[in-house]
């Protein structure tokens, strides 16, 4: 398929949907064993045909994860073109992407003279730290069909597959668009996108219309969504909203289930590749049928990934480290999946805070997720906050509030209380005034600019 840059829209269809079926039933492990025997072939097979195309590997004797050289973000855009099968260099592919953002006409692809079709993108990371993902026409389809497997629920399902029913229309806001998400689209989908440059109040109307059976969106946009569906202004009732890109907190969580009567499912998505997904009870599970997970254990039940993603082809994510930090969860779900349950997204690992211990002076981590259960004890409650520490000063922005001192008191008192939980000194308070961030840019909660001086 790769060899012919021209395949007829019947065989497109076909292979997604050869792939819908393989993972919506066929690579639905219920056994460990199994799963990791899939793996391990996949693997195999990803040593001997891919890898050696990309000239970073091709002369590495590889045979198993552990003998490949880590990588991260840093090292992938510094060598790009040794680490992908198409030799396509970073400018190259800088300036194709960066083309489609600023005329916001996101179907320009690269032509190769083998590979066929290839799509360029920029990921939605915070400034400076942008990746470019780089991915084949075959690699797209496969991953439409394998992200409508693992996220549609089956009265969706039905949509598309009834064809006397409304086609299946499903609204995603995003920064950008990318030809990745229009290969969704289909004479069975209607596919909406919203370009999230203007805002979601302007597109109100629009979404009134559209009467979305799906939302895809940041759980920043959902929650805007959510006030204007309480304010009665937005009159949609989505049976499905999927929170993408940037990590659902539970308040944020909470407000969106209130407004639409619906719990808000997870895609844990990056350029690194599709990581995670909700099942229908609610959990999420790592996509290990695509990828080899190990785990950097950072306690007992966090850790940060280092994924090798055997369904790429193009652009190598192999050993890469995410730097996003994962709770699993100890209890199987009930759903029966053998792929590992995920407690909890907490963040990147910039946001894990640090205090000195009061015993011994060492460093110890204060989790985001820790750090946003005490905020939720905050009276008068907060709708948004932002904690950044430099060193032993942390700065807390809060909204104007008519209660601001009252609040500030209720903040101070939570941290006190956090820090006699962990033995920890206590910080520097300092409050000022929070602003929203543009929509489209990722919101970080918790930041830490500058680590504590660590003792020996
Ligand atoms: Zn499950």
């Amino acid at each position: 398929m790769n060899k012919s840059p021209r395949i007829s829209a019947f065989t497109e269809k076909w292979f997604m949907l050869r792939h819908f079926v393989q993972a919506r039933w066929c690579l639905r492990f219920t056994r460990r064993d199994q799963l990791e025997a899939w793996q391990k072939k996949n693997l195999a097979d990803y040593f001997k045909r891919i890898l050696p195309r990309a000239s970073y590997y091709a002369n590495l004797k590889l045979g198993h994860p552990e003998q490949i050289p880590f990588m991260d973000k840093a090292k992938m855009m510094a060598e790009f073109a040794a680490r992908n099968t198409a030799n396509i260099t970073k400018e190259e592919a800088q300036t194709l992407a960066l083309q489609a953002e600023q005329s916001r006409d996101f179907s320009p692809i690269l032509l190769h003279p083998t590979l066929g079709e290839l799509t360029v993108g920029l990921s939605s990371g915070t400034s400076g730290h942008r990746g470019l993902f780089l991915v084949s026409r075959e690699e797209r389809l496969r991953w439409a069909g394998i992200l409508l497997a693992k996220t549609l629920p089956t009265a969706l399902l039905k949509q598309i597959i009834f064809f006397w029913r409304r086609p299946l229309s499903i609204a995603f806001f995003l920064r950008a668009n990318s030809n990745l998400y229009n290969t969704l689209s289909s004479r069975r989908i209607d596919f909406g996108f919203y370009d999230l440059v203007q805002g979601v109040d302007a597109y109100t109307e629009k979404l009134n219309q559209q009467q979305p059976h799906a939302l895809v969106a940041p759980p920043t946009v959902l929650k805007r969504l959510a006030e204007l569906r309480m304010k009665g202004v937005l009159n949609i009732q989505p049976q499905h909203i999927l929170s993408v890109a940037e990590v659902l907190e539970p308040d944020d969580k909470q407000l969106i289930e209130a407004a639409f009567a619906r719990t808000p499912h997870q895609i844990y998505q990056a350029t690194e590749g599709f990581l995670a997904y909700t099942c229908e009870r609610g959990n999420l599970h790592l996509n290990e049928a695509q990828i080899y997970f190990e785990k950097d254990w950072l306690d007992e039940t966090r850790f940060q990934p280092v994924i090798t993603d055997f369904s790429r082809t193009t652009q190598i994510i192999a050993r890469y480290k995410l730097n996003d930090i994962l709770q699993i969860k100890k209890t199987p779900c009930a759903c029966g999946r053998a792929e590992t349950t995920i407690a909890a997204i907490e963040g990147r690992a910039d946001q894990i805070l640090q205090l000195p211990s009061l015993e011994t002076g060492n460093a110890i981590p204060i989790f985001p997720d820790i750090l946003r259960r005490a905020m939720m004890m905050v009276n008068p409650a907060l709708d948004e906050y932002r904690i950044e520490q430099k060193n032993m000063q942390w700065t807390i922005d809060l909204p104007n509030h008519e209660n601001q001192s009252e609040q500030q008191q209720s903040v101070r008192e939570a941290l006190t209380r956090l820090c006699t939980q962990f033995q920890v000194q206590l910080p520097q308070l300092s409050f000022g005034n929070w602003q929203p961030v543009p929509l489209g840019t990722k919101r970080r909660r918790i930041i830490c600019e500058e680590s504590i001086q660590c003792m020996p």
